[in-house]
């Protein structure tokens, strides 16, 4: 069932410098503002009466006209590689966002939607249908969750970077992500680098072309099959826009690096030849492909990974080629915080 949620107030995690300028009619205020809305503390749904650097009048009017977006931690789970994944609530559902730390650094992944708008087959998320949409500042807050969580705990690098490759197709959602990445990428805060924010897609072409032309930051495309006939078979959106349209989006813009996922399915996309179709798709581009074992899941046709060694030899044949290949091999799959596991299914730890 479709969500309608209520009209409330903007989000103030959704404000970009511009909005803050207009609300609290000065340059030197939005910055002071955006050092505290984005800065590093523990998340909070109250905003103060006052904060630093901004004139009481002018802040009042933020905390008249915004809201803090109503999200809730209601239950977080550490798997032993110290992925952790939260369970967000939210108006009208709930999401998962997780926290990836490696040693220089921790990745937040996010979500875009409740639920997905797409039903690719071997995504956990497409079974729970869609709910509906995140606002721009709920897809902020999920990221400022996250890093509080590495503040509280020194031993985690800090959150530097963020995929949109939790919940949801982000490309469907565009209007919403596209204002998320311009915030996270924001000076002074939170300040990201654009290398630094990845949005994946599931192949929306217009979608495509939309963020490619207008963002700065990087697009990555889930290809997952070397084939049209592969490809729809475990992604039937393939149909509309078939991997000839979406590689030829990626072709518009050369001198970009494009970042492809490829899951690997036993016996369906990851033969040698189906390496050499991915190379042959591929060459010319400035491409970085990552190789991704298929996570198990609850799924309506069986889908197994391809062993490692098959993805080994898959990964000789691509860098063979002169491809830039890396072997994503799973994060957090005791607690289901894996690639296409996030269908808020709980596990104990
Ligand atoms: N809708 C977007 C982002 C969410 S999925 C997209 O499709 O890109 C993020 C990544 O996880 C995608 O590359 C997707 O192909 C991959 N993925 C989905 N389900 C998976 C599974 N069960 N095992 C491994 N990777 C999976």
């Amino acid at each position: 069932m479709r969500y309608k949620p209520p009209v409330t107030a903007p989000d103030v995690t959704g404000l970009t410098m511009a909005d803050l300028e207009g609300l609290l009619s000065s340059r030197r205020r939005a910055i002071e503002a955006a050092k505290w809305i984005y800065g590093k503390r523990p998340w909070s749904l109250e905003l103060p009466p006052a904060i630093p650097g901004v004139n009481g009048e002018a802040w009042g009017r933020v905390r008249a006209s915004c809201t803090v977006p109503e999200v809730q931690v209601t239950d977080r789970t550490i798997a032993t590689d110290g992925t952790t994944k939260f369970l967000i609530e939210m108006p009208g559902g709930s999401v998962e966002t997780v926290l990836i730390p490696a040693r220089d650094r921790s990745t937040v992944c996010v979500s875009s939607q409740i639920g997905c708008t797409r039903s690719c087959r071997f995504c956990a998320t497409a079974t729970l249908g869609f709910t509906r949409n995140l606002r721009a500042g709920e897809i902020v807050a999920q990221y400022l969750v996250a890093r509080a969580h590495c503040v509280e705990r020194p031993d985690l690098s800090p959150a530097t970077n963020v995929v949109f490759m939790g919940m949801g197709e982000p490309l469907d959602n565009l209007d919403e992500v596209l204002t998320a990445v311009e915030i996270l990428t924001q000076t002074p805060a939170p300040q990201l680098g654009n290398a630094q924010v990845t949005v994946s897609t599931s192949g929306i072409v217009p979608g495509m072309r939309r963020f490619l032309t207008e963002s700065k930051a990087s697009l990555a495309l889930s290809l997952n099959g070397s084939t049209d006939d592969q490809r729809t078979r475990v992604m039937p959106h393939n149909k509309t826009w078939p991997i000839a349209e979406l590689v030829a989006v990626l072709r518009e813009h050369p001198k970009r690096t494009h970042f492809i996922e490829y899951v690997m399915f036993d016996g369906v996309n990851d033969s040698d030849e189906d390496a050499a179709r991915v190379a042959a798709l591929l060459d010319g581009l400035n491409a970085r492909l990552n190789l991704i074992p298929h996570n198990p899941i609850t799924s309506p046709i069986a889908l197994q990974s391809s062993s490692a060694e098959r993805i080994e030899a898959f990964h000789r044949v691509v860098h063979a080629a002169g491809l830039r290949t890396m072997i994503r091999w799973p994060k957090g799959s005791d607690v289901a915080a894996a690639c296409g596991q996030l269908a808020r299914i709980r596990t104990k730890t």
